[in-house]
């Protein structure tokens, strides 16, 4: 028997029961840090995903019934439960995914915080009313969950971004079919686990493994109301597209190429202290990672002097390992598309300040953090999202040029700015296209009570994931008008 026919199969998790897959067909997870086969991930089948929906549009017509209070009762339940199994998890997260213990740590935290603003459910789904719109008549905006709601997620925040999703959807009376990524499927066991234990009841949160042919199966089923998509700019806008066409809501948060702006003025240690962890956090694999500085000339070289000093300590290795900053990228195809890049950025005329390469290993899939300057914004590296440990500096004359040079990205996810000056930080806030900015901040991912907002390619449809807009994504209205006679008192 070969190793990989040794490791654990995953089911689907449906109806409250570990299902197996129609499928035949399975895929190898990998520990990246050190290309151990973890588990095998079925890609299951439309059979498999018709039956999920099928017991989800069923779990349904109970679960919409449950009183509000009540569901979030059991949402307080299970971030408890989350909260006491805040280590496994993270241990889950870096053992799949390959990020550091303590970023990993941060993602549970993250997850956690949008269970907790989905217990608001009371609160967040009143409607609104007004007593009297004319005489005798009155009018009420009742909100009601939409029914069957479709997750498909990425591989870069395994607890994460599902979190964005089910637990919002589901404290608003829907039920959910969540598609975790196929290169990390782990985390989403102990995920649906400990919301069972919390006393979810069965079908309301079921989990389907695979790729396209789940993603397909969950676009075109007509009793899925809504998909909430979040991973590349390609399958996104596939996903949108495909979506909308069976006339569902469709929300597809994609793609990035977040630019920081640094002026003259800006604290230099600390400017470069966040600037490393945006742009090497997670080994690049963020959507709100740093992926290009725009730096203004009188700060230039010091800036560029220190970033690579910096660079230069950072501890690469195995997430799990104490003071490792760089773990791996997710797969050899990742590792290997970055190694292109690098060499597309050195063939079309970049400076390579610093070299990843020098620090790949054959235990994982590692790659160093990569620095360029002298890029310009006809460059591939400057265009492409790469989503890995390089980083791209451009030299500018002035906040006005920095911010034109922003606005030339197809992508407009996050940006961000170091400066002490009030007047530059409105009008970067003013002028720059994009959703989320950080003022002297490295990662300006909103919390779980904003949205989460990008713009132009970077996302696809009307509504975002978190905040009020995911209460308007997982409900539709209801508005009664009605007239009550004023009774006569004889
Ligand atoms: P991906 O697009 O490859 O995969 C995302 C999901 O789509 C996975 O579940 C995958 O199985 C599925 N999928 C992949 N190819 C498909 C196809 N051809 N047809 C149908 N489904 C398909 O993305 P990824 O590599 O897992 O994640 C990285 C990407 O996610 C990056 O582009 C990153 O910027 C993006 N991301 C965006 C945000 C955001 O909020 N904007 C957050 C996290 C990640």
């Amino acid at each position: 028997m070969t190793e990989a026919l040794q490791v654990e199969k995953l089911k689907n998790y449906i109806n409250g029961e570990w299902v197996e897959s129609k499928t035949t067909v399975y895929e190898d997870v990998y520990n990246p840090a050190t290309k151990e086969v973890i588990a095998r991930v079925p890609l299951s089948t439309k059979e498999d995903i018709d039956y999920a929906v099928e017991v989800a549009h069923q779990a349904f017509q109970s679960w919409q019934k449950v009183a509000v209070p009540r569901r979030a009762r059991i949402l307080f339940n299970f971030q408890q439960l989350l909260s006491t199994h805040k280590e496994e998890l993270a241990r889950l997260i870096t053992l799949e995914n390959g990020k550091n213990l303590t970023e990993a740590l941060g993602e549970v935290g993250r997850g956690i915080e949008n269970v907790e603003f989905a217990a608001g459910a009371p609160t967040l789904m009143m409607g609104d009313s007004l007593a009297s719109i004319a005489t005798d008549v009155e009018a009420v905006n009742y909100r009601y969950p939409i029914g069957v709601v479709g997750g498909i997620a990425p591989f870069n925040f395994p607890m994460m971004v599902p979190c964005w999703m089910f637990p919002m959807a589901i404290a608003l009376g829907n039920t959910f079919i969540l598609k975790p990524s196929e290169r990390t499927p782990l985390l989403t066991r102990r995920l649906v686990e400990l919301f069972t234990e919390a006393g979810l009841p069965k079908g309301v949160f079921n989990i389907v493994y695979g790729a396209h042919d789940v993603v397909n199966g969950i676009l075109d089923h007509p009793s899925v109301q809504a998909i909430s998509f979040v991973g590349s700019k390609p399958v996104g806008e596939y996903v949108f597209k495909r979506g909308s066409n069976n006339l569902k809501r469709v929300q597809a948060l994609t793609g990035a190429k977040n630019h920081t702006i640094v002026l003259n003025d800006a604290d230099l240690e600390d400017t470069v202290t966040n600037v490393i962890a945006s742009a090497f956090g997670s080994a690049g694999e963020r959507c709100m990672a740093c992926a290009v500085v725009a730096v203004e000339e009188g700060i230039a070289d010091a800036f560029i002097t220190r970033l690579k000093e910096r660079a230069g300590e950072i501890k690469i290795g195995n997430g799990l390992d104490d003071g490792v900053f760089l773990g791996p990228v997710i797969r050899e195809e990742n590792q290997k598309r970055t190694i292109s890049y690098i060499e597309k950025g050195i063939s079309e005329g970049a400076t390579l300040v610093y070299d990843g390469r020098e620090h790949i290993s054959e235990e994982g899939y590692f790659i160093g953090p990569t620095i360029f300057e002298n890029v310009t914004t006809d460059m591939t590296i400057w265009k492409d999202e790469i989503f890995a440990p390089v980083l791209s500096v451009i030299r500018v004359k002035h906040l006005k040029e920095a911010v034109e040079t922003a606005n030339r990205s197809e992508f407009a996810n996050g940006a961000c700015i170091f400066t002490s000056n009030a007047s530059a930080i409105r009008y970067f806030r003013e002028n720059i296209d994009a959703g989320m900015l950080g003022v002297n901040l490295g990662v300006p991912a909103p919390m779980a009570f904003f949205p989460f907002s990008g713009w132009k390619s970077s996302f696809f449809g009307t509504l975002h994931a978190n905040g009020k807009d995911s209460v308007d994504f997982y409900t539709h209205k209801k508005v009664v008008t009605a007239r009550y006679v004023t009774p006569t008192f004889e």
